[in-house]
């Protein structure tokens, strides 16, 4: 939960509020600010200080409010206590700490939903991002767009571990969301609240985000940002995420595709299994009364017995992911569809 103070509130000017400080010279911290970083922290503590600072060199300037939103995600070195410090000296520093390690999505997640900024900007701890770069997503998003994606164009890492499986994953994933973007795995990102604060993330899916909200109508763009190399601690990664990734994938497509109508899937499937089963069913009698050969002689009737009982697994796992389905939907009052506006309804359209 976001936590105001009534002093904050009362204080908040309206603009430049960027510039306000409090009776202390502390810089005031303000309820809504426009911009929220957000950033998960992992056995990062060689990084934190500079990183801290290069934020605020870089927003400073731009004369807007903002804060930073730091997730310490368990831990083990001494991040935490730097942390405590540099929340300590600046009020528009959050911080929230993980009981364990829940991994850097869930850690987005905890960022997002402690943020109070109009604009939630996402990055790395590690300085493998450059806050610079920040400036340029707000001026994109300024052009109309919801979500603006960094993309590593010169990106410092491993070439056989990370550059070519990562390529290879964000060709597959914008092939199969239909989202063209080049650099899904950048944190560094900007979106507009309003198509980040609903979304669910599960796995690694924090870098889905972009996919999930173009299908429920944001518009998404990207621009080429700086990546550098790790300079402290070592990266949590390795090749094994690409398959995570992938999978990820596949259950992100499944949902968007079938979510409110499973058993077109499941039922799809069935139903070629029972053809296949039938048309070996066939061939069989053929063999037997055309050409001589016995049942036996070939493995049609095992086919035929398996393809049929498949069929009828489908068939009724499909109809079960149905009831699920609309449990989900039911139970909380979810809509299938999202409402942009209304003109004279009585009515509010929930959002879903
Ligand atoms: N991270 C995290 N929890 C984890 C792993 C990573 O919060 O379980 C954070 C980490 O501290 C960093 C970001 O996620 O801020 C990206 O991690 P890393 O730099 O290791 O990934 P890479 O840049 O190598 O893809
Ligand atoms: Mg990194």
């Amino acid at each position: 939960m976001q936590t105001t103070t009534p002093q904050i509130n009362n204080f908040a000017p309206d603009a430049p509020e960027a510039l306000s400080f409090d009776l202390n010279g502390l810089p005031e911290r303000v309820a809504e600010p426009d911009i929220s970083v957000i950033i998960p922290v992992y056995n990062e503590e060689d990084s934190l200080g500079a990183l801290f600072s290069k934020i605020s060199q870089a927003l400073t300037p731009l004369n807007k409010t903002w804060e930073v939103v730091l997730v310490d995600d368990g831990s083990t070195d001494r991040s935490y206590e730097k942390l405590k410090m540099l929340a300590a000296l600046d009020p528009r520093i959050k911080v929230v700490r993980f009981v364990r390690n829940f991994g850097q999505t869930a850690a987005m997640s905890a960022g997002i939903d402690h943020a109070a900024g109009k604009i939630i900007v996402p990055m790395d701890a590690d300085l493998q991002n450059d806050p610079a770069d920040i400036e340029n997503l707000l001026n994109k998003l300024d052009e109309g767009f919801d979500v603006v994606s960094g993309w590593r164009k010169q990106r410092q890492d491993e070439l056989f571990s990370r550059l070519i499986p990562s390529w290879t994953a964000n060709k597959i994933i914008s092939m199969i969301s239909g989202v063209r973007l080049h650099d899904y795995g950048c944190s560094l990102k900007a979106y507009r609240k309003e198509v980040i604060k609903g979304i669910r993330l599960y796995g690694e899916m924090h870098r889905f985000v972009p996919i999930y909200a173009s299908w429920m109508g944001a518009r998404i763009t990207e621009v080429p940002v700086t990546h550098h190399a790790r300079q402290f601690g070592q990266s949590k990664y390795g090749i094994e995420r690409t398959i995570k990734v992938i999978l990820d994938l596949m259950t992100v497509k499944f949902l968007s595709s079938y979510a409110t109508k499973p058993i077109y899937i499941f039922g799809s499937f069935g139903l070629w299994s029972f053809i296949a089963s039938f048309v070996g069913l066939a061939w069989m009698l053929v063999l037997k009364y055309g050409y001589n050969t016995t049942f036996i002689e070939t493995p049609l009737p095992i086919m035929v017995s398996m393809c049929f009982m498949l069929g009828v697994q489908f068939i009724l796992m499909g109809l079960m992911a149905e009831v699920l389905m609309r449990t989900y939907h039911e139970s909380q009052d979810k809509r299938i569809y999202i409402v942009k506006s209304v003109l004279n309804t009585e009515t509010d359209p929930k959002r879903s």
